[in-house]
């Protein structure tokens, strides 16, 4: 009887997945790296968490 249990599972993941893809602030992604232009596919902003942080203290 875990039909209820895989539907929370499905739930939490969800939920997960919406968390991560909500971004409350910053660019949308323009196919290369925001801080070294690095070449991207579609959807990513950053080559690496590294460039990421380096541009959030450039923007501050
Ligand atoms: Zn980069």
């Amino acid at each position: 009887m875990d039909i209820s249990d895989k539907a929370t599972e499905r739930e939490e993941q969800d939920r997960d997945i919406a968390l991560h893809q909500r971004k409350p602030e910053g660019p949308a992604a323009t196919g290369q790296c925001l801080y070294c232009e690095d070449p991207l596919p579609p959807g990513k902003r950053w080559c690496c968490t590294a460039c990421r942080d380096d541009w959030e203290f450039i923007q501050k």
